[in-house]
């Protein structure tokens, strides 16, 4: 596998183009357990991101790219969403550093320094109800597969299923961080929209890697 930097950019597109359609039923989602704007945060996000795609897609190496990236999207997005993205992308830009392609290994490096780094500034542990849901066990599942030799595509399907099935496995938790956790019935009953955005991006980049970079 090899992504590149402008490959990265291309991907960050097609996340907003999915995101973008699925507006009513993020709304619709952020509706029941919090303030129902994090579509709006996520999508003015990735819409920022797409204005300046071009610019993004000239940074020659991942550090430069997601710091710049980061600054996009921390200014833009609003929300805790907001703010734990773009601390992500600054802690991965410090671990890639100088490279201008990931590997497997990366990538699965990329994805636990994000877990870490969400975990540690949200004071958020899986099981919490919130984005970490998707991204705690589609992270592990991932690093093992690739540390047990598994084939790179086969990989990436792991990474997706364990996606989505950690966002499905919001819907029955009581929230203890985000605003759910302050209702009464704390959101049991319903998905968390943080943990489906997130699973709709790396759903996105396990497809965009499986069509582009194997
Ligand atoms: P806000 O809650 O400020 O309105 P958003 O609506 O943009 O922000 O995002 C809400 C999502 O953020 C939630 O669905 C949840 O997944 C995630 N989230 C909220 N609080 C935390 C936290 N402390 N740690 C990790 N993720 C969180
Ligand atoms: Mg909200």
């Amino acid at each position: 596998m090899q992504l590149t930097v402008a490959q990265y950019v291309e991907y960050i597109q097609k996340v907003a183009e999915a995101i973008g359609k699925e507006g009513d039923y993020i709304t619709s989602l952020d509706a029941a357990t919090g303030d129902g704007d994090h579509w709006l945060n996520i999508n003015i996000g990735y819409q920022k991101l797409v204005e300046k795609a071009e610019e993004l897609a000239t940074e020659r190496t991942f550090q430069s790219m997601f710091m710049r990236l980061a600054k996009l999207a921390m200014s833009a997005m609003g929300g805790t969403s907001g703010a734990l993205y773009g601390s992500a992308y600054i802690a991965s830009a410090k671990l890639l550093g100088e490279t201008p392609v990931m590997n497997e290994k990366m990538l699965a490096d990329m994805l636990d320094c994000w877990v870490k780094t969400i975990m540690d500034r949200g004071n958020t542990r899986p099981g919490y109800k919130t984005m970490v849901d998707t991204l705690y066990p589609a992270s592990r599942k991932y690093s093992d597969a690739i540390e047990s030799g598994m084939d790179s595509l086969k990989a990436l399907e792991v990474l997706k299923q364990a996606s989505w099935d950690g966002a499905n496995s919001t819907k029955e938790m009581e929230a203890i961080r985000g605003r759910a956790s302050n209702q009464t019935g704390k959101g049991v009953g319903h998905i968390d929209p943080g943990a489906v955005t997130m699973a709709m991006q790396l759903e996105c980049l396990a497809e965009y890697i499986t069509s582009n970079c194997i």
